[in-house]
Order: C-alpha cells, then structure tokens, then sequence
C-alpha cells in the first residue's frame, strides 16, 4: 500500500534493528484518513473469504480494525489483554509473549462474542514474532470458529511471524513489509 509505505518513510522511527515507532499515525497519534485506506485494503483483500467478524488485539489494532469493520459491515471485538474479572467459564483465555514489552499477558474474549460457525479475520498493527496473532488464533480455535485470514498493517518480515503463520497453514496479508531496520534505516520487501 503505498500511502502507508510512504509515510512509513516520512515519519516512522527506527529505534533499534527491531523495533519501529510510528506513534505518529498508528500507536499514539492516529491518522484516521489513512486508516481508512488501511480499511479499504483490507475489505479489498479479505471480501471473498466469507467472513462473519472481525477480531484485534488492543490497542492499537482498534483503529485499522474499527475501519475495516465499518467498509466490510460485520460486528467488531477487541481482544482484551487482561486477565477476566468475571468467571473463568465465561472466557477463553491464553497466555501470550509481547514483542515490544518482554512480560507476559493474559489474552482474553468473552464466549458471547463468538460461535463456532463464526468464521474470524484477525486484523494487528504489527505482525514480528507471530505470538499476538498466534494467542487470536487459539481463541478463535478453542471456540471451534474458523480463521479467514490475518491482516496486518505492519510486517517486520525479517522477524520469523509471517512463515509461521504460513507453516501452519494461514493466510496473511500485510499492507507493509519491512526487509530491514536500523538507525535511520527503512527499507521495504520488493514485491
Ligand atoms: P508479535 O506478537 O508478532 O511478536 O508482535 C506483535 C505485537 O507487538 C503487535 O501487536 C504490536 O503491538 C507489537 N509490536 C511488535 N513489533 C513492533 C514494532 O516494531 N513497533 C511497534 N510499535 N509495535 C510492535
């Protein structure tokens, strides 16, 4: 996409070899035109996949997810990263690894949210390790409710997440992918 992959380039900071900020128009500051066409993509991509909802991970996956949920006309729900307050049988609930802040989190969805004849897209800001999509899927599993698909805004493509999900049989589909980061370095998968 290469409204995002341009301002990707403008305004996205590489702090590390790993880690991208892009507090500007997708974690802290949101450019909701831009997630809009971010939306667009994803609606473009997945409408043959016969999908019934569409799942994130908070928080910021809500804003691409909230726009591709608009442009596609199906029922939205954000993956809770909190351990539930109610009780245990009201819940799935699983165990994921966070990229960005090393600890452990507990990913929780409500069982009125979803049916075994729900087929789920799993829509994130950034796919690197695979864990976050990975803990959406096992939930979406555990319901015995079908994936459709993965969409993401951000691929970190030198991270082992994307042939993961693919090994075991996934579909995904990013807006960006980035090949390489380093100080003051962004570069883009050629496709
Ligand atoms: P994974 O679970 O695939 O290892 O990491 C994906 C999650 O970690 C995303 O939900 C995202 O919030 C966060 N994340 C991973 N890499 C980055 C990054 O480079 N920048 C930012 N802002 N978040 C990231």
């Amino acid at each position: 996409m290469k409204s995002l992959k341009d301002r990707i380039l403008k305004d996205g900071m590489a702090l590390n070899e790993t880690v991208l900020k892009v507090d500007s128009f997708l974690n802290h500051g949101v450019d909701a035109q831009l997630m809009y066409e971010v939306g667009t993509e994803f609606k473009n991509y997945f409408m043959d996949h016969g999908v019934t909802k569409i799942f994130t991970i908070e928080s910021s996956g809500i804003a691409p997810t909230v726009m591709t949920a608009i442009q596609m006309d199906l029922p939205m729900v954000t993956l809770k990263k909190q351990a539930s307050k109610v009780l245990k049988d009201d819940v799935y609930q699983t165990t994921v690894h966070s990229f960005t802040k090393a600890t452990d989190y507990e990913l929780t969805l409500s069982k009125k949210y979803i049916s075994n004849e729900d087929k789920v897209l799993i829509i994130d800001d950034f796919l690197a390790n695979g864990e976050a999509a990975l803990g959406a899927i096992r939930l979406v599993e555990e319901a015995g409710a079908q994936v459709a698909g993965i969409g993401i805004v951000i691929e970190k493509s030198f991270q082992p997440g994307r042939q993961l999900l693919m090994d075991k049989g996934y579909e995904v589909y990013s807006l960006a992918r980035i090949n390489k980061l380093g100080k003051g370095i962004i570069e883009f998968v050629e496709e």
